[in-house]
């Protein structure tokens, strides 16, 4: 059996600054598997600017900024296997993975470190009505086929979601000579950025349909159509509105999940808000010794954040390896209350902590002119004001550790205008 001190599960931006930093923080031993044929993970297929904007203070592409990373892990010696898949993870820290060169391995880690990153929802989830032609991707799917691969996807194409992928990839479309009849949300706001709202619709002249859906796809061999209907405040469609769009592919953007099938089937304990796992300040599962971070422990707008919380995972990791930790039954516990979706880390042990705390979280609407309030049993300890606040971006809390008392549970919640 193979050993190491430290196994990075997924080469993604995660797995590389986790093991970058693991490495810095004095931990020698370190092996990065990747199931993919490069490392660098979903950022290789993102070639549009945008990323690390944070920590760079540039805009760089998604393969530059992995670059970066990639450079620096080859130049401090640490080892990765590639196209290699991890199959499995016991409690003990053995993991099981397979390639076409090894064949079957197992290595036995001191601590292991969750980067798998997350997947697309598909048709499946969303039980849309219809045949199954050619000509129905996910977005991220169609991303990789067209930047990687060289495969142009269709002619015609309507974009059912308008978080990032699905935005991006209509600008992208329209890039190599297709036509995008439009990009349909089923509420009333779109789910990305607003950044990648303007830059990549509205510079581009492709229609934001807000408040529709697909209900049908038609078509034997090759999309040939699709039914779409206005949907009512809740979502759901309003009979009698039916029109048919003529298409030939339908681009499906309709979220994230984080992959953690490995995760679950080791019995690491999943938040059902975020579905990824419980971590405390730390990164830490409820697993001693295994870590998670990036997309994996919940879904990143801004790849610099992965980095900086995987960067986070890295350093405690290390500290574990070299019996440095501190483990402390007191702690607190996070909680999301109104208007909150989740917050993570879920559990703060008090005694890891030097200075500040930063937390990430989601909002459930859009707010403007408002607060988050943050409380330590009842007791307020902290108000932010924000101006606007919406779901798809990522907001980020910071607590001076001085003001958490064990035992307690820290509320985070929305105010808007005058309530409270
Ligand atoms: C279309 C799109 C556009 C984006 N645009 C921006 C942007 O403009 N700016 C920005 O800052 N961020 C952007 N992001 C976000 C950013 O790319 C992600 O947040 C980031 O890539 C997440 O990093 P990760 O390492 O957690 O996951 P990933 O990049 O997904 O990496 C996870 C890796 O784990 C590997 N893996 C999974 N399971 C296994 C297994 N069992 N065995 C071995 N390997 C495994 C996968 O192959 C993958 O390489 C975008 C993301 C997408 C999808």
């Amino acid at each position: 059996m193979l050993s190491y001190d430290i196994v990075v599960i997924g080469g993604g931006p995660a797995g590389l600054a986790a093991a970058i930093e693991a490495k810095k923080n004095g931990v020698n031993n370190i092996l990065v598997i990747e199931r993919d044929r490069e490392l660098g993970g979903i950022l290789q297929q993102c070639i549009h600017n945008g990323f690390g904007l944070h920590i760079f203070k540039e805009e760089l592409t998604g393969p530059e900024y992995a670059e970066r990373f990639i450079k620096e892990l080859c130049e401090m010696g640490i080892e990765f296997k590639l196209d290699t898949m991890v199959l499995d993870i016991t409690k003990d820290k053995i993991v099981t993975a397979i390639n076409t060169v090894d064949g079957l391995i197992n290595i036995q880690a001191k601590a292991i470190i969750l980067a798998m990153g997350c997947r697309e929802r598909t048709r499946g989830a969303l039980s849309i009505a219809g045949t199954r032609p050619v000509g129905i991707y996910n977005a991220g799917l169609a991303q990789r086929l067209i930047n990687m691969e060289g495969y142009m996807v269709g002619k015609k194409v309507i974009i059912l979601g308008s978080g990032d992928i699905g935005l991006i990839m209509a600008r992208r479309l329209v890039l190599e000579g297709a036509e995008v009849i439009g990009v349909l949300a089923r509420g009333s706001y779109a789910a990305g950025l607003g950044r990648n709202v303007v830059q990549c619709l509205e510079d581009y002249n492709i229609p934001l349909m807000l408040r529709h859906n697909i209900v049908k796809i038609n078509g034997k061999d090759r999309v040939e159509s699709v039914v779409v209907v206005k949907t009512d405040e809740n979502k759901n469609p309003i009979p009698g509105t039916e029109e048919i769009y003529e298409c030939d592919t339908v681009l499906l953007s309709v979220g994230l999940i984080p992959e953690n099938e490995l995760s679950a089937n080791l019995g690491i304990r999943l938040d059902r808000n975020t579905g990824g796992p419980i971590v405390n300040e730390s990164m830490e599962t409820n697993t001693e010794g295994i870590f998670a971070c990036g997309n994996v422990l919940h879904v990143h707008d801004v790849v610099d954040y992965v980095t900086q919380e995987s960067q986070r995972a890295g350093r405690a990791a290390a500290r574990y390896v070299k019996n440095e930790f501190v483990t402390n039954s007191e702690y607190i516990k996070t909680k999301p209350g109104n208007g909150v979706k989740y917050i993570v880390p879920q559990i703060v042990q008090i005694d890891n902590l030097k200075g500040p705390i930063e937390f990430f979280m989601r909002v459930r609407d859009v707010y403007n002119d408002s607060r988050i309030i943050v409380k330590l049993d009842d007791i307020k300890i902290r108000e932010l004001k924000r101006q606007h606040m919406i779901p798809s971006e990522m907001e980020r809390l910071v607590i001076d550790s001085r003001l958490l008392k064990e035992g307690s549970i820290m509320t985070v919640e929305i105010c808007s205008g005058g309530e409270l």
